[in-house]
């Protein structure tokens, strides 16, 4: 199957106010073009490194699409990372959203990690622990938070996955209930290939898709 048909196939499949980011790591430009010609408008990468390479390989075609920060950022990263991305879907400490805001040029999205599985070696804010510093980047210049992203554990059985989808998903209610300057809650980005679907019944409204979408990474 080609990119092309696995995109189509991947867009019946979901609801239409589902956005699809796919999940680009380790692919090549010419792969990402094709996604490009198939339609496809929002492109995830994990490593600050890697953007800056398909960005620069893929010239002027890489304006035409969004990029969103999907892996963690490093402190000494943010200076980069503030010029190649369009949401930086990860932020998990104060200590990093003021070095965003500090860096960025221009108002920046971006996101809060959850660990939804309170997993300590994983990135993210624990669940209790949102609420305050989304109140604490409330009052950064150039930050516009717009939801909420989240990995969950591991499973082989993505059933296994909805409690953590759930949590983050209330955890997004939650915090879409107070009006704080500069905070929306927009996006619902949970799922992965093994586990879009169960996370879109419980609310995602982003799904991030590799495997499914370029197949297997080598
Ligand atoms: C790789 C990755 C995905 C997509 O995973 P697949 O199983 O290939 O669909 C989604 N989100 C993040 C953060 C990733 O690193």
């Amino acid at each position: 199957m080609s990119i092309t048909d696995n995109y189509q196939r991947l867009r019946q499949a979901v609801p239409e106010e589902v956005q699809i980011v796919a999940a680009a790591k380790t692919r090549t430009a010419a792969e990402i073009e094709e996604a490009i010609a198939a339609g496809i408008t929002i492109f995830g990468e994990n490593y600050v490194q890697e953007a800056e390479q398909i960005k620069a390989a893929l010239g002027e075609a890489a304006a035409r699409v969004q990029w969103h920060l999907i892996g963690h950022l490093q402190t000494n990263k943010v200076n980069k990372a503030v010029q190649l991305f369009d949401v930086i879907q990860t932020v998990d400490s104060l200590k990093l959203a003021r070095a965003i805001d500090t860096r960025a040029t221009r108002p920046l999205s971006v996101c809060i990690e959850i660990n939804s599985g309170r997993e300590l070696q994983k990135a993210g804010v624990f669940p209790e622990e949102a609420e305050q510093l989304v109140r604490d980047m409330a009052s950064l210049e150039n930050l516009r938070v717009i939801g909420l992203m989240t990995m969950g554990p591991r499973f082989g059985d993505p059933e296994a996955a909805r409690p953590y989808f759930q949590t983050t998903r209330q955890l997004f209610d939650h915090l879409g209930s107070f009006d704080l300057p500069g905070v929306s809650m927009e996006i619902l980005s949970m799922g992965m290939s093994n586990s879009y679907q169960v996370a879109i019944e419980e609310g995602s409204n982003m799904i991030r898709v590799g495997t499914d979408l370029f197949g297997a990474r080598r």
